[in-house]
C-alpha cells in the first residue's frame, strides 16, 4: 500500500475529505507519514484509520511515493544518465516530484522549494487520478528556467525526463541562490531531507527541506557540472563550474564533503559581473582612500591586507589590483584558488598536490618579467622572505596575513623570522578590514535615544549618550531583515619613518601601535564607530565584528 493509495481509500470510505488530506499533507512535518498528519491536524483518530488500513501507520511517506510512480508503469528506472543515483527508488523519487518542480517553479515568490508543496503536488494528483508523469511539464520550465552551463548545450539531458526533472530542481536552487544574494549555497544532508541553506551577507537562512529521495540525484547533479568524481562518495572533493543565470555570469565554486547523512554540497557563488573593484564603493573614503591608492601608485614595496576569515580581504585585493593595473604593466597572481578572473591580468593558482605551493609559483613569477604581484595569502617563513625579497628588487606586492590588526602583521612577519631590516625597508602600508552589513535604504530610521537598544549599545560601545545611531526596520527590500549589502571598516598603516624605526628596534605591539596612532593612523574601531554614526552600519553589528577582536595578535 502506498500513501496516495492509503488517501484515496480513507476518502473513498468518507473518513476523511479530499480537502483534509490535503491540508495534512500540507502542514505536515518533514518524515511524516500521512496517516500521522491526518490525526495530529485532527481531521480523524488513529483507531478510526487503523479500521479502514490496520497497517497506515507504518507507510513512510517518502518511499511510497516512488513505489506509486513505479506502479503506474513509467520506465525510468535506471536511465538516469549520471548514472550515480544509489538505487532506483531515488529515480523513481524525483520522477515523483516532477509535478511539485513545476508548482515550484511557478512560485515567483520561490524563497524555498517547499517540502509540503511536493508532497502534496503528488499526493493531490495522484488521489484526483491525474497523470503524474513527467513529460510536458519538465520541459516547460527548462525553456523557462534561464540558466545554461557553460559546455553543456542544452543544460543537461532534457531527452530523459527525470534528469530533466533534476536539472530543472537544481536551477531553481541556484535561481533561489542568486535572487537573495547569496555568497554561499549549502546542500546540507538531514536525516529526513536535503536542506538547502543561503549565506546572505554574511547570515545563513534556510530554505524548506528537500525530500530525502531527491538528495542523491540532486547531489549528483552538481557533482555532475563541477567535474567531480560521481563514483566517489567517501572522499572530500572540490571543483567548479560556471553557469549564466538572469543574463549574470556566475562562477560556482564547489566542494563536497562526507557527512554521516550523505554528502554535504557547498558552493560558493562567485558574481563575476558584481565584482565590486572600486574602492569607494567598499567603504573606503576620505584621507585612507587617498594614503591607499597613494601606496598602489608606487612601482615597488609591499602592501598587506589583514584580517580573520569572511573579512573581504579578498575583495579588497581585487580592487587594489584593478586600481594598480594598467597596460604599461605585467601583473601576475598565484592565488589559492583563483576566485574571480580579472582582465588584463595573468592569474595563476596554487595546487597542493603536485607541491605547486606559494613559495614554489612565486619564485617562477619571478622569472617572468613581473610589475605586480598579488600573492594570495603569505603563510609561512619561505613565502614571506620571496615575496619581502620580490618587494625590495623593484615589485609592488600586495599579499594577505591571518592577522587581527594592521600592526599584528607586522609582528606576525617577524615571528616567521623575516628580518627587521627587510621589513622595514619593504613595507609600504598595511590595511586592517572587517566586513559589517549596511543598513538597509529602504528602510533606515534613528534609534529612539530612550529605547533600551540604544541605551545598551551606549554602555557596550562606551560612546557619548546623544551618538546618533540607526538600524533598519526592516522592509521588502531587504526580506525584512534590515540590511542589505555590506561596507568595509578600515584601518589603515602606512609606514613612516617613525614606524620604521620602531621596527628595526624590535618594538613591542603595543608601543608600534602607540606610534601609529600618533601618526595619524586611525582604528577599525574609530573607523566603525564613524561608519555607525553616519548611519551605514548598526551598533549591533559593530559589536558583532569588532567587540574583543582588535586588542590580540
Ligand atoms: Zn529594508
Amino acid at each position: 500500500m502506498t500513501e496516495p493509495q492509503l488517501a484515496r481509500q480513507l476518502i473513498q470510505v468518507g473518513l476523511v475529505t479530499n480537502q483534509q488530506v490535503r491540508h495534512a499533507a500540507e502542514t505536515r512535518r518533514p518524515g511524516i507519514g500521512i496517516a500521522q498528519a491526518l490525526v495530529e491536524s485532527g481531521a480523524t483518530t488513529a483507531q478510526a484509520i487503523q479500521q479502514v488500513e490496520p497497517a497506515a501507520f507504518t507507510i513512510l511517506p517518502q518511499n511510497v511515493q516512488a513505489q506509486g510512480i513505479q506502479s503506474q508503469g513509467l520506465q525510468a528506472q535506471g536511465t538516469a544518465t549520471n548514472g550515480a543515483t544509489d538505487s532506483g527508488s531515488a529515480v523513481n523519487g524525483a520522477a515523483a516530484h516532477g509535478a511539485a518542480v513545476h508548482a515550484a517553479a511557478a512560485n515567483s515568490a520561490g524563497t524555498a522549494l517547499q517540502t509540503v508543496e511536493a508532497h502534496d503536488a503528488v499526493l493531490d494528483a495522484e488521489t484526483t487520478n491525474a497523470n503524474v508523469g513527467l513529460g510536458t511539464g519538465g520541459a516547460v520550465i527548462m525553456d523557462e528556467s534561464g540558466v545554461t552551463f557553460d559546455g553543456e548545450a542544452r543544460g543537461g539531458d532534457l531527452d530523459d525526463p527525470i534528469m530533466g526533472t533534476i536539472v530543472t530542481y537544481c536551477n531553481e536552487l541556484l535561481k533561489i541562490a542568486v535572487g537573495l544574494r547569496a555568497s554561499d549555497m549549502h546542500l546540507e544532508p538531514r536525516e529526513h531531507g536535503l536542506l538547502p541553506r543561503y549565506r546572505v551577507d554574511g547570515h545563513l537562512r534556510s530554505g524548506g527541506l528537500i525530500p530525502k529521495e531527491l538528495q542523491a540525484p540532486i547531489v549528483s547533479r552538481f557533482k555532475v557540472l563541477s567535474n567531480l568524481d560521481i563514483t566517489e562518495n567517501r572522499l572530500p572533493q572540490d571543483g567548479r563550474f560556471r553557469a549564466t543565470i538572469g543574463g549574470h555570469v556566475f562562477d560556482f565554486r564547489v566542494s563536497s564533503l562526507p557527512s554521516i547523512h550523505g554528502e554535504k554540497i557547498v558552493m560558493r557563488l562567485l558574481d563575476r559581473s558584481a565584482l565590486v573593484t572600486d574602492l569607494a564603493q567598499l567603504g573606503f573614503a576620505g584621507k585612507t582612500r587617498a594614503h591607499f591608492m597613494e601606496m598602489l601608485s608606487r612601482s615597488h614595496g609591499i602592501i598587506l591586507v589583514t584580517g580573520p576569515t569572511g573579512s573581504g580581504k579578498t575583495t579588497t585585493l581585487y580592487a587594489a589590483l584593478a586600481a594598480a593595473r594598467d597596460e604599461t604593466k605585467n601583473v601576475i597572481t598565484v592565488e589559492d584558488p583563483v576566485e574571480y578572473e580579472l582582465e588584463g591580468v595573468t592569474q595563476t593558482a596554487v595546487q597542493s598536490d603536485i607541491d605547486l605551493t606559494f613559495a614554489v609559483q612565486l619564485r617562477a613569477i619571478l622569472r617572468q618579467d613581473p610589475d605586480v604581484i598579488l600573492v594570495g595569502e603569505i603563510r609561512d617563513g619561505e613565502t614571506a622572505e620571496i615575496a619581502i625579497r620580490a618587494a625590495l628588487t623593484g615589485h609592488l606586492v600586495l599579499s594577505t596575513l591571518h592577522t587581527n590588526s594592521a600592526v599584528g602583521a607586522v609582528t606576525r612577519l617577524q615571528d616567521m623570522g623575516v628580518a627587521p631590516f627587510l621589513l622595514a625597508s619593504s613595507v609600504a602600508g598595511v590595511l586592517a578590514q572587517r566586513l559589517a552589513r549596511l543598513i538597509c535604504r529602504g528602510c533606515k530610521q534613528p534609534l529612539d535615544q530612550n529605547s533600551e537598544e540604544y541605551k545598551d549599545a551606549v554602555i557596550r560601545l562606551r560612546v557619548q549618550p546623544g551618538t546618533p545611531m540607526f538600524k533598519g526596520a526592516g522592509c521588502e527590500l531587504c526580506s525584512g531583515t534590515g540590511y542589505k549589502g555590506r561596507l568595509a571598516i578600515i584601518e589603515l598603516l602606512s609606514i613612516d619613518s617613525e614606524f620604521r624605526r620602531a621596527v628595526m628596534a624590535r618594538d613591542d605591539a603595543d608601543t608600534m601601535r602607540r606610534i601609529a596612532t600618533s601618526g595619524g593612523m586611525k582604528t577599525l574601531w574609530e573607523d566603525g564607530i564613524e561608519k555607525m554614526t553616519h548611519g551605514l552600519t548598526t551598533a549591533e553589528e559593530i559589536g558583532r565584528v569588532l567587540l574583543g577582536s582588535q586588542e590580540e595578535d
